[in-house]
């Protein structure tokens, strides 16, 4: 008989998770609170409009990039329409009242830059290489070819980006470029990671697409593989308690009372949510105070946009605007200082679409603004969280209509969403983007382990690794190889990439 899994949330960390366990003889039945799978990578609809709700773009997905590679082994690439972004300027950003655009590839980057910044051009080279060095290290690691370099990347998980780059770049308002998409990662000053910094412009500098359609197509690849090698995904299935014994866990209870019996458990939802459904004493109280003690990412407060027909043309890059001169501290604001910054995205809804039918603007938004109606659930929280979300939407559209002028014109409806909508659709704390914060203040004490003290207690998804498409999927990689083997896995890439 095969082991059986059970894994907890069907998100990317659980689908991914699932499909290798079950490609390498495990029974594998993922528990879904939700009515659909995919977590952040769900969309939804309004009429004839399709929104993502998380993942918007993904990068390094050409012929044998790391992204490819580890899609084709989950055999979800050829289900894919990847839409590539503008190689010039895949993302812009709108800074002292200038538009700089970050070019695809090491050369286009550095001399777009050098053009605008001529005295750094030497400085930028200096910063790329670096970036180069760290993020292969980690690449390489997310394959478990072994990083032949991990000092460097123990050094760089240690500075802050905003130190590396004061020690790197002279200028400040290329520091405040080169930084300028920060809110895909949520980055503050002083803490967070150059390591992260390096990872992240690494992996969509290579190259950077849409999924046409929608991430949800991504979900449903996934679970398609999964199918195939015989793993189930139970919806409207709320894992309620991990049931152990003395030693190890025993199995998962849903909500409906139901005892799924499992050898392994792997659960990949938020470490604080996971440690609530164990009452094992093999935790210790130490233990559960740090978790409990680690700060997640900022929450967001999104308008998504239906455009009138034909009236805003397809923008093939990631715009990203601010208020003041910085791109840094949008996290920290007041009533009149909202919003501070802004990514602003259209989504492709064909593989060369003219003219953009729908688009998200998404801002950083505290949980503490929605107090009154923290105790509310979805579709019950009353007209005054209505007024208060049409007016921050409003609010947000006239900072955006400073660089697009006539936006709200062009616009026939829209919807929002608030740090609530995440924190009760996808069980994130206080509806936070990204998860857990890594804090080079913190040190590794902001980092939270795969393996737990039950042995076959496994943790995966956003907060474990790192966030986003390839930070979920190392975390799978590393739990994953911990039960199979990591070389196994790294064998079967390599047989999947040269099949
Ligand atoms: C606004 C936004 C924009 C983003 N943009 C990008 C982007 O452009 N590119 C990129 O790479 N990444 C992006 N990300 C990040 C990326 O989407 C996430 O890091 C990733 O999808 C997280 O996957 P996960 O499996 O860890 O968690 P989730 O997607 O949160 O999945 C967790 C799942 O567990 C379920 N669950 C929770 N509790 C229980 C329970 N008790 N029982 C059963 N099920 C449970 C939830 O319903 C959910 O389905 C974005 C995220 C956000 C919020």
């Amino acid at each position: 008989m095969k082991p059986r899994c059970v894994i907890i949330g069907s998100g990317l960390g659980g689908l991914s998770c699932g499909v290798i366990l079950a490609r390498n003889g495990y029974d594998v039945t993922l528990l879904e609170q939700d009515a659909r799978i995919g977590g952040c990578l769900q969309c939804f609809h309004r009429g004839d409009a399709k929104f993502e709700t998380g993942m918007h773009f993904i990068g390094s997905c050409n012929e044998g990039e790391v992204l490819w590679r580890l899609l084709r082994y989950l055999e979800v690439l050829d289900d894919l329409r990847l839409s590539p972004l503008d190689p010039s300027g895949y993302e812009v950003i709108a800074l002292g009242g200038e538009r700089f655009h970050l070019a695809q590839g090491r050369e286009p980057f550095i001399e777009e830059l050098a053009s605008r910044f001529p005295g750094e051009r030497d400085a930028l080279c200096r910063y790329f290489n670096l970036v180069e060095r760290i993020a292969t290290t980690s690449a390489l690691q997310a394959l478990q070819r072994g990083g032949d370099d991990l000092a460097i990347l123990t050094e760089y998980r240690m500075r802050s980006i905003n130190s590396v780059l004061e020690s790197i770049i002279r200028d400040p308002l290329l520091r405040d470029v080169l930084v300028g998409n920060l809110p895909l990662y949520a980055a503050e000053r002083d803490r967070t990671p150059f390591s992260t910094h390096a990872f992240i412009t690494d992996f969509y500098n290579r190259s950077s697409f849409r999924i046409v359609g929608g991430s949800d197509a991504l979900a449903e690849s996934l679970a398609r593989t999964l199918a195939r090698y015989g793993g189930r995904i139970l919806t409207h299935s709320r894992a309620v308690r991990i049931h152990c014994d003395a030693t190890r866990a025993r199995g998962v209870e849903t909500a409906d009372g139901t005892f799924h019996t499992a050898d392994l458990v792997l659960s990949t939802i938020h470490p604080r949510r996971t440690l609530e459904l164990v009452d094992s004493e093999r935790f210790r109280p130490a233990y559960r105070n740090r978790i409990n003690a680690l700060r997640n990412t900022t929450a967001g407060f999104s308008v998504y946009l239906r455009f009138r027909d034909g009236a805003v043309p397809y923008r093939n890059n990631n715009f990203y605007g601010y208020t003041s001169d910085s791109p840094w501290d949008c996290e920290s604001y007041d009533e009149t200082s909202w919003p501070k910054g802004y990514l602003y995205m259209h989504t492709c809804h064909d593989a060369h679409p003219m003219w953009a039918k729908c688009g998200v603007v998404i801002s950083y938004m505290s949980i503490d603004e929605l107090t009154p109606w923290l105790d509310t659930t979805v579709g019950h929280r009353g007209a005054e969280y209505e007024a208060f979300k049409r007016r921050k939407a409003e609010r947000l559209l006239s900072v955006v209509e400073r660089e697009f002028p006539g936006l709200r014109q062009q616009v026939a409806a829209y919807w929002t969403s608030t740090p609530l909508t995440y924190r009760d659709y996808t069980g994130t704390e206080g509806g936070s983007m990204y998860g857990i914060v890594h804090d080079v203040q913190a040190g590794v004490g902001s980092r939270v382990s795969h393996r737990t003290r039950i042995p076959n207690l496994l943790l995966a998804g956003q907060s474990i690794n790192s966030h986003g498409i390839l930070g979920v999927l190392v975390g799978t990689l590393t739990a994953c190889g911990d039960v199979v083997g990591a070389q196994t896995i790294f064998n079967q890439i390599d047989e999947a990439c040269h099949e």
